[in-house]
């Protein structure tokens, strides 16, 4: 049996600053999207054929980038210590997201995190 990859997306605007990084060293902006994608199981899918409703993975995307809206990102709790790459970003968001989907959709699977900071540049994270 096969398995589905299901995906949906939420994006916001965040600025930020990397220390020594050439000129990311300034203050500056991002439009940023952030796609989360989702394993069903063939098994999994439920008398309509539906794995899990888009709607709630975009939810779960939405509710994880929520605090960095309109927001310096340097200023923000999960990088208080850790300058806010877009690497650092996928993993918070990775982390927030995985816990919220395993209480709202416990057959879905969290495989991957994309995280744009430009539409012509994406980090994509998964765990091991
Ligand atoms: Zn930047």
């Amino acid at each position: 049996m096969g398995y589905y990859t299901l995906a949906a997306e939420a994006s916001f605007s965040a600025a930020h600053r990397l220390p020594d990084v050439d000129k990311c060293d300034r203050l500056h902006g991002h439009n940023w999207r952030v796609r989360l994608s989702v394993r069903i199981d063939e098994a999994n899918l439920d008398g309509l054929g539906i794995g899990i409703d888009f709607r709630k993975i975009e939810e779960v995307a939405r509710a994880a980038v929520a605090d960095f809206d309109h927001a310096y990102l340097n200023d923000l709790e999960p990088f208080k210590d850790k300058h806010p790459t877009a690497e650092r970003l996928a993993r918070v968001v990775y982390t927030r997201a995985v816990a919220r989907l395993a209480s709202i959709a416990p057959t879905a699977q969290l495989v991957e995190v994309a995280a744009w900071e430009m539409s012509d540049y994406r980090v994509t994270y998964r765990p091991d």
